[in-house]
């Protein structure tokens, strides 16, 4: 008990008390009282007055002691303004007065605790050691709150930056590999296609203008295919000047008319420096009995086919037996 005191004699010394009352005989014995708890108590004589500061920042004082009976604003209605601005506000009451009308009002306004005058020093003690308790109870759970935002968030960024290629913002290797693989464990019926992308004659832009103009121009090229695609295209960059888009639900019919978009859109697009640029496409759509291999096999294969037949062009091939 004896520490438990002292904890609430600390603890209640650091919060900011509001104080309002209009009889000044009846304040300084209260303030006396008061001080015996606080040391941060900013008094007022009236309701007015103490609303006026009050509203200035809402935020400021942990406690609020209000008289009742007072001229201009009385503390039903002080309080029922307080509670509009802040529902968390604590409020506690002090009244001679203790008709049960009034007593219910100050209730439905939610004020925490109403204590009659003469306050009694148990009465007031027991109220200030659950204020404090409350307080501090709401103070951890605010704390610990914050703290799971923060993890949550860093939970986040970490996720994001594990399945992020760092120069082209795309979709990495690593969390390709992943759709894929769950593509190819979902039981249900696999309906979707893929188009492989690489750059023509790259190495001849870094070799002309530098690494440092090669970096900028997959940027702009992969700016270019995430503007092109639909919201729920899958794009990532496959490695190096090569990119995949993963297309779910989508026909071989289509997947060629989106490839054959995206062919013209690189064509017709000046980029920085260099100028013109174009790029060679290698479709494959899942087939029974596909395996990732065999479904990334055959658009290596169609790419392939795109180079030798003069590059700047997209390629199906629907079956690695035919040729
Ligand atoms: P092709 O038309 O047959 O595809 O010819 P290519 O020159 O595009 O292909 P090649 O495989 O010969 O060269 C690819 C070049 O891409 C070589 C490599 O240095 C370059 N490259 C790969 N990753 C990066 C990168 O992150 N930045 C830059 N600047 N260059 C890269
Ligand atoms: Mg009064
Ligand atoms: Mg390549
Ligand atoms: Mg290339």
């Amino acid at each position: 008990m004896q520490t438990d005191f002292k904890e609430l004699i600390s603890y209640s010394h650091k919060l900011k008390v509001l104080f309002i009352e209009d009889n000044e005989e009846v304040r300084m014995q209260l303030l006396k009282l008061l001080e015996n708890f606080f040391s941060d108590i900013q008094i007022e004589c009236d309701g007015l007055n103490a609303y006026e500061n009050y509203i200035k920042n809402p935020n400021k004082y942990e406690l609020i002691i209000t008289d009742l009976s007072m001229p201009k604003l009385d503390g039903i209605e002080l309080s029922k303004r307080i509670m509009e601005k802040n529902p968390n506000q604590l409020i506690v009451v002090i009244s001679a007065h203790t008709e049960s009308e009034k007593l219910l009002k100050l209730i439905n306004i939610g004020i925490y605790k109403f204590l009659k005058k003469p306050v009694d020093y148990k009465d007031l003690v027991s109220t200030l050691s659950s204020i404090v308790y409350k307080i501090k109870r709401e103070k951890i759970y605010h704390e610990l709150e914050n703290r799971i935002e923060c993890i949550e968030n860093d939970n986040e960024e970490l996720s994001k930056l594990a399945s992020t290629d760092k120069l082209t913002s795309l979709y990495n290797r690593h969390f390709i590999d992943t759709v894929l693989n769950q593509k190819f464990n979902n039981k249900q019926k696999k309906e979707f296609s893929i188009i492989f992308i690489d750059i023509d004659n790259f190495k001849n832009i870094n070799d002309t203008y530098g690494h440092l103009t090669g970096d900028k121009i997959l940027i702009e090229f992969s700016n270019i295919l995430k503007n092109n695609i639909r919201k729920n295209d899958i794009l990532g960059r496959w490695g190096g000047e090569e990119f995949i888009i993963i297309l779910d639900k989508t026909t071989i019919h289509t997947t060629k008319d989106i490839a054959e978009k995206l062919r013209e859109a690189i064509e017709l697009s000046n980029f920085r420096e260099i100028g013109n640029l174009t790029a060679s496409f290698g479709l494959s759509t899942y087939e029974e009995n596909d395996t990732i291999n065999s479904l990334v096999q055959k658009a290596d294969f169609s790419l392939y086919k795109a180079k030798q037949n003069g590059k700047n062009s997209i390629c199906f091939i629907k079956n690695l037996n035919e040729y």
